[in-house]
């Protein structure tokens, strides 16, 4: 014999009812269903009540709204022979329904008896419903065999009473049987009861293990019981197979698919569950047993959460040795009928945390503060009060008694990760690890947690992009090409979370459309600037992030500290920040490392050739640079080798801006600053402590043209092209080209102008390219020498890619 249970959406449609109906006539063996109210209907029948007892004659339209939707589905679902008696059955249920809120309506008062009453129309017009919609099926009330009594305000199952009444009720069982799954009766006075919220679940438990049923099904709408809640972890996946023990923490601590107290009756009548789902009834689902763990199955199972957690705190010297005061604590509370799912205790005694649900908080403040009037009164323990807004995460999973470093992994995660722990149990069983955190914190704890326990099939790296000009528009462009190929042979996803103009700024946690996010940002996008940036990022607090700057705007390198304080990851090709004052440049590597993220600039110097990682790696393998001799300006290289008896200094310039090679501002490039930047970077990555007023400069544009304004530059500059042809045509006379190189030798740096003959490596670079010669202490008599693109969208997008990559760790 078997219990299936349908959830509120199972029988919350028509097509959710068919397939119930198919489900159940497919069924050999008998079987007793179990249903839940319409979906929301239990809450509207709440919401109902409530409205009624304040007046509020609204409460006539939502009333309406509830019967029109059950008629609908009658009218869907039952075959036309019986149409007319069920309508007839269901509509009277709603006439007393109606009679019970016009009552409370006009007296404008309500007590707990009769909401509870008013809720139970759900369950026992959903029931009769569908066991009209089922061949053959018959139908009992709940009712009458699930008895209640009353402890502490709550309605508690009598199983002695139940248990007889359920097997009284169905000592002869019919193939089909379909009854109301939440409801019950007191057992002394008869009034209609509930088994709380989601008690249908628990119904269908009650009725297995009293009847030694083969199995428990629960049917409802996901494929299975899932690593995480699905709501809230976009890539949990259902778990095949968990323990008894497993499946009552994960429920304890949240997990919505099966109301908690669900598992102990099947649990302790070795009654298999089975989740499944009714709109998809052909995956397999999770099966909950005693089957013995798998000793090479994951760790952890699962992960839960409640995020209506407050914690209270007893603590004071005076505890410390002191026997009974836990025991007072667990008994007041107890007498107060509240549930504490979270005990913390230090060692030394001197504090005792325990999570209860916030709305129990006020109460156990009230009631621990009486308890230990005295001892406060004295001094030996403090005042008590709760910390409100918190959530609980568990982490749960049999084999983790037998995984050394779980919890330690644990608690490495969320530090990272900027997440806060407020107080953490775990129980000696092992089989839980639990820890309380804000609740602002709460989504991204869960995120961070599933995907380095390695419960995602796919590991998630959120981006925020700011600057879509060529580098972020070209970068875009590239990520949105590569994502399925990441995600098929890397199982990484890479989800651009944020993107921002100068103007305007577009977010989404579950990933913006990166086709048309250009159009998007302009219709839809709010406006942006760099603290508006900075406070959505902080806001959305999204694990694995990474914040890439493709701007070169010195107000967006100032938000650098702010984000990788947050744990914000930055990557970016934006060089004002790592070549800014060297305290800058060293205290945000020192947060970076202290948060355990990372900041990266490898383009900002050569573009996409891989310059800083491959000196970091001399360095880091013990070699010493000495010495570094470079072309770095992509676009001084470009007018050097563009210039000729044709093409003036001027328009070499002009093509070089067009070309898309040279700063916005041209003049960054020509006046050196650029490579002075870059030479910085590279003495300082070297291990060096310079400033950019540290370089000898030794320019070929005079000063005076770049203290005026842009448009001042492009309409004088042509006034030095005559003086440079005529020094061209000299130089190139004696076969000598010009290179403006930079220098570094043990940490002095120079940058200028220098005539390079056709034997120096650096007279045939091309183009825009950039060399850069590294003289170590094992690369000595031959320099190491890396040549290629030092600039161009592609190139330099290419380079940020490389950087994202390296912080997810996969090349
Ligand atoms: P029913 O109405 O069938 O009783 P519930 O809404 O009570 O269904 O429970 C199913 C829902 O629980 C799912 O739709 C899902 O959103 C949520 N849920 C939360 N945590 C989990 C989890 N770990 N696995 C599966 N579903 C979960
Ligand atoms: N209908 C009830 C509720 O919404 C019971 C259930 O769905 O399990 O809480
Ligand atoms: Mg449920």
């Amino acid at each position: 014999m078997k219990v299936l249970k349908f959830g509120g959406t199972s029988v919350g449609s028509v097509n959710g009812i068919l397939s119930v109906k198919k489900i159940v006539e497919a069924e050999v063996g008998p079987v007793i269903v179990v249903v839940s109210a319409l979906s929301g209907i239990t809450d509207q029948l709440y919401k109902v009540a409530k409205l009624a007892s304040e007046g509020n004659a609204s409460y006539i339209s939502e009333y309406d709204q509830m019967m029109s939707r059950h008629l609908e589905v009658i009218d869907g679902v039952v075959d036309s022979a019986k149409k007319e008696n069920v309508l007839t059955q269901v509509k009277s249920q709603f006439v007393d329904l109606s009679n019970i809120l016009r009552g409370i309506f006009l007296i404008k008062d309500i007590s707990t008896k009769i909401i509870d009453t008013i809720v139970s129309y759900g369950e026992s017009i959903s029931s009769v419903i569908v066991s009209n919609a089922i061949e053959n099926a018959v139908h009992f009330d709940s009712k009458e065999f699930v008895k209640t009594e009353n402890q502490f305000e709550k309605h508690i199952v009598d199983f002695e009473k139940t248990n007889l009444l359920i097997r009284e009720k169905f000592s002869d069982l019919p193939k089909i049987s379909v009854c109301g799954g939440f409801i019950s009766t007191d057992c002394n006075t008869n009034f209609i009861t509930n088994l709380g919220r989601g008690g249908s679940d628990y119904t269908a438990a009650i009725i297995a293990a009293a009847l030694h049923a083969d199995i428990l099904e629960i049917w409802t709408d996901v494929d299975g019981f899932m690593t995480a809640d699905p709501r809230i972890i976009d890539n949990a996946y259902v778990i095949d197979k968990l323990s008894f023990i497993e499946a009552m923490e994960l429920c304890n601590f949240g997990a919505k698919v099966i109301y908690p107290p669900t598992i102990f009756p099947v649990f302790h009548q070795n009654i298999p569950v089975v989740i499944k789902n009714t709109f998809n009834p052909e995956a397999l689902g999770t099966y909950i047993s005693r089957d013995k763990v798998n000793e090479r199955a994951k760790a952890i199972k699962g992960i839960s959460s409640i995020n209506d957690t407050s914690l209270i705190t007893v603590q004071g010297l005076g505890m410390v040795g002191v026997i009974g005061v836990n025991y007072r604590i667990f008994r007041v509370l107890a007498k107060n009928g509240i549930s504490v799912f979270l005990v913390s205790q230090a060692s030394s005694e001197n504090t005792t945390s325990i999570g209860v649900r916030n709305a129990d908080s006020a109460l156990a403040v009230e009631v621990l503060r009486k308890e230990f009037a005295y001892e406060i009164s004295q001094g030996e323990i403090n005042d008590i009060f709760s910390e409100d807004d918190l959530a609980t995460v568990a982490i749960v999973g049999d084999n983790m008694k037998r995984t050394p470093g779980i919890a330690g992994k644990l608690f490495g995660t969320l530090g990272k990760n900027g997440i806060n722990v407020v107080a953490c149990a775990q129980g000696a069983s092992e089989t839980n690890i639990s820890f309380v955190t804000d609740r602002k914190s709460l989504r991204k704890a869960l995120n961070v947690i599933h995907d380095s326990f390695f419960l995602s099939e796919y590991q998630v790296l959120n981006i925020y992009i700011v600057g879509i000009g060529t580098v972020g528009s070209s970068l875009i462009n590239q990520i949105k090409m590569q994502q399925k190929k990441l995600m098929a042979q890397n199982g990484l996803k890479l989800n651009v979370v944020g993107i921002a103009s100068s103007k305007k700024m577009l977010f989404d946690r579950e990933g913006l459309d990166l086709e048309n996010y250009s159009a998007d940002l302009k219709n839809t996008g709010a406006d942006a600037s760099p603290e508006l940036i900075c406070r959505e990022i902080l806001n959305l607090n999204i694990f694995n992030s990474v914040f890439v700057d493709c701007t070169a705007n010195a107000q967006i390198s100032d938000l650098y500290k702010t984000l990788l304080e947050n744990n914000v990851s930055v990557v970016t090709a934006n060089k004002i920040a790592a070549s800014s004052a060297y305290e800058n440049y060293v205290n945000l590597k020192e947060i970076s490392r202290r948060r355990g993220v990372k900041f990266l600039f490898e383009t900002n110097v050569g573009a996409g050739l891989p310059i800083i990682n491959t000196m970091n790696n001399l360095i880091n393998s013990g070699d010493h640079i000495e010495k570094m001799e470079a072309v770095l300006s992509g676009t001084l290289n470009y007018i050097f080798n563009t210039i000729s008896s044709e093409i003036p200094l001027s328009k070499a310039i002009l093509m070089s801006k067009e070309a898309g090679f040279s700063e916005p501002d041209p003049r960054i490039d020509l006046s050196g600053k650029d490579v002075i930047r870059k030479l910085v970077i590279l003495a300082r990555e070297a291990g060096y402590r310079v400033e950019q007023s540290d370089v000898v400069k030794n320019l070929f544009i005079p000063d005076k043209y770049f203290s005026g304004s842009l448009d001042d530059f492009w309409k004088n500059i042509n006034e030095l092209d005559a003086e440079f042809e005529q020094k061209r045509k000299a130089l190139s006379a004696n076969g000598k080209r010009w290179r403006f190189v930079a220098t570094m030798e043990n940490g002095n740096c120079k940058v200028g102008l220098q005539e390079v003959d056709s034997l120096h490596p650096f007279y045939d670079l091309q183009g825009s390219n950039n060399i850069i010669l590294i003289t170590t202490e094992r690369y000595n008599e031959f320099p190491m020498m890396i040549k290629g693109y030092g600039a161009g969208a592609g190139v330099t997008a290419a380079g940020v890619f490389s950087d994202i990559m390296s912080i997810a760790n996969i090349r």
